[in-house]
């Protein structure tokens, strides 16, 4: 522990939770925005200040983090368990939601007689194949992985540096102190830069509320409603239920503990850009330690996209509704595998599962051009399937810290959040 100057007592701002002040930045971005209309993106550069300087942290933090997580953990078994664990349960959760998706679209019918035209010029894409992604996971030149983020190279590299630290036993401890510190360093960057989220929370939210008038919406109100309702069924069903049957939590603990996150997931539609808030609140709400969630979160946050899979799985039963083709079990099965590896294939960037979708519909032969009617309000539906995503890496990065005796329940069940 360092030693910390003593606090000044705080002042009225100060004493407000920050996931209060956030939600509050949400909701007051949209009523602006709906006020304003499109004058509202007058305040999108403060959102976009925020989302640059969340990204900025990414790589650096991710970075020390797993080498510090890598070298206090010692042990190459349990390594390789909590790897097996958190594969297993990111794909599990993903099948999941991407069945759930089918479900609610078979169920609720929204594109059943709906009248739309379209013409887009959207070019398929190819799920990545098992061969391709193991291969690009080695970094030639580490550097590189760092300087172009890409967070699967950075984690390899970062568990083989971690590792050889440890080996090299007295010799190493230098270098492990200077990662101690600079993770520490930027742990208290993030806090600073999230002080900043209610501002950034409200440009953003208030940009998206100016710019889709109800005259877009509207047509398409149900198969959003169908979007929205898959998404917090998984949540609350899946999640839920998976933390309490198999890690014994009370999952409202871990509601309320993952907040901050979801709000910012909800208002940059990233979940690569929302890792330091996930890491941040992994580590201060929810007791998960260090070396768990420096992995896990990483890894959920290029892999694992549950909230992907259910829009995937919501969508392509919409198209298929509304061009009148029916879909046997065949391509219901068919959906289920390729969404689940198109939703690993799919960055965590705004739009991209957008794009992804192409490799599930041309899988099940519908036509391409139909992604054009859903294209229009992606963003809407972009911003929940994120929330998905991210609460999705938090809820495994809990139980795989439970597992493996790595989640303070002290810091998970305490009364406040921070
Ligand atoms: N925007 C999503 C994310 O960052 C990915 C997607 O477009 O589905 O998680």
């Amino acid at each position: 522990m360092t030693d910390q100057p003593p606090a000044a007592s705080p002042n009225l701002w100060q004493r407000i939770p920050l996931w209060q002040k956030i939600l509050a930045g949400l909701v007051l971005g949209v009523l602006v925005g709906a006020l304003m209309g499109e004058q509202a993106s007058l305040f999108k550069p403060l959102g976009d200040i925020f989302i640059n300087a969340i990204k900025m942290l990414i790589v650096p933090l991710v970075f020390s983090t797993l080498v510090v997580g890598i070298t206090a953990m010692r042990d190459p078994q349990k390594m390789g368990r909590i790897g097996l664990r958190t594969i297993a349960l990111y794909l599990l959760t993903t099948a999941f939601a991407i069945a759930i998706g089918l479900f609610a679209s078979w169920l609720f019918q929204p594109g059943v007689g709906l009248e739309m035209s379209f013409d887009s010029g959207v070019e398929a894409k190819e799920a990545p194949s098992l061969r391709e992604i193991l291969v690009g996971l080695v970094p030639q030149n580490p550097i590189d992985a760092l300087a172009s983020g890409n967070i699967l190279q950075i984690i390899v590299f970062a568990i083989g540096l971690g590792i050889s630290l440890t080996l090299i036993g007295e010799k190493g401890e230098p270098v492990v102190k200077v990662f101690e510190s600079f993770a520490e360093a930027m742990v208290k960057l993030t806090n600073i830069v999230m002080s900043f989220a209610p501002f950034g929370v409200f440009g953003l939210i208030a940009h998206v509320a100016g710019s889709y008038g109800l005259e877009v919406l509207l047509p398409l109100a149900k198969v959003i409603g169908v979007a929205y309702l898959a998404s917090v069924l998984h949540v609350l069903l899946v999640y839920s239920g998976l933390l309490a049957l198999l890690g014994r939590l009370n999952p409202l603990r871990y509601l309320r503990g993952i907040l901050d996150a979801l709000v910012v997931a909800y208002s940059s539609a990233s979940s690569s850009g929302t890792l330091p808030v996930s890491l941040r609140c992994a580590r201060n709400n929810l007791g998960v330690s260090e070396g768990v969630a420096g992995f896990v979160l990483p890894v959920g946050a290029t892999i694992n996209m549950d909230g992907t899979a259910i829009y995937q799985g919501v969508v392509a039963v919409f198209i298929a509704q509304l061009l009148g083709v029916d879909l046997s079990m065949a391509d219901y099965g068919m959906i289920i595998v390729t969404g689940t590896l198109a939703s690993i294939g799919t960055a965590g960037v705004p739009g991209a599962g957008l794009v992804m979708l192409s490799i599930v519909m041309a899988q099940i032969g519908l036509p391409l051009e139909a992604i054009a009617v859903i294209a229009g309000i992606d963003r809407i539906l972009d911003m929940a399937r994120t929330c998905v995503n991210v609460a999705g890496d938090l809820m495994v990065t809990t139980l795989v810290g439970k597992s493996e005796g790595e989640l303070d329940e002290s810091v998970y069940n305490a009364k406040t959040s921070r």
